[in-house]
């Protein structure tokens, strides 16, 4: 017999409040998001943009969205988020800047990113690379993965924590870093 609503149905439904990502937030953020290898293919310089799509953009679209957080759940805002992945055939421009570019969290520490799905490439599971630093503190470069990627359980440098959320079609992921 039902009585009432328990306690862990009110969570489950404060979550679900439009107010989500700082509900999850106070619950996640007091961990700094782990860094990983920048890899061989990051460039200076990119170009500040919020879309990586391009007039001869194949590949699947896809939209990351999230919060850049400190150790202390407030968003951080101005931090500096530079994107770089492949192509939909596992290449990276390394002439020139294709799939590659900064933007800045809004005053919420938001951001959104539009891109394409990349590709995986040999040894690697699909990954977006990322630089994010907040204003005048060390840059984090980590990389971050797609939940339930086949390629995942293949690859030594996939981790859990780093897989972005699948939230209404979009990608979320939340970085926790030194503000
Ligand atoms: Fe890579």
């Amino acid at each position: 017999m039902r009585q009432g609503i328990s306690r862990r149905e009110l969570l489950a439904a404060g979550i679900a409040l439009p107010f989500s990502g700082i509900a999850r937030a106070q619950l996640t953020c007091g961990e700094l998001t782990v860094s990983q290898t920048e890899g061989p293919f990051f460039k200076p310089k990119s170009l500040e943009r919020t879309s990586l799509l391009e007039k001869n953009s194949v590949g699947e679209r896809m939209v990351l969205t999230g919060l850049v957080l400190s150790r202390q759940c407030k968003p951080v805002a101005n931090a500096l988020l530079d994107f770089w992945h492949s192509d939909d055939m596992g290449e990276y421009d390394n002439q020139g800047f294709s799939y590659r570019g900064h933007q800045f969290s809004d005053p919420g520490g938001r951001f959104r990113l539009e891109t394409i799905v990349p590709a995986r490439y040999p040894g690697r599971t699909r990954h977006i690379h990322v630089k994010v630093q907040a204003p005048r503190r060390g840059v984090l470069t980590t990389q971050i993965y797609f939940p339930g990627d086949p390629g995942n359980r293949r690859d030594p440098l996939f981790r859990d924590e780093l897989a972005m959320r699948k939230v209404a079609g979009e990608g979320r992921f939340d970085f926790v870093i030194e503000a």
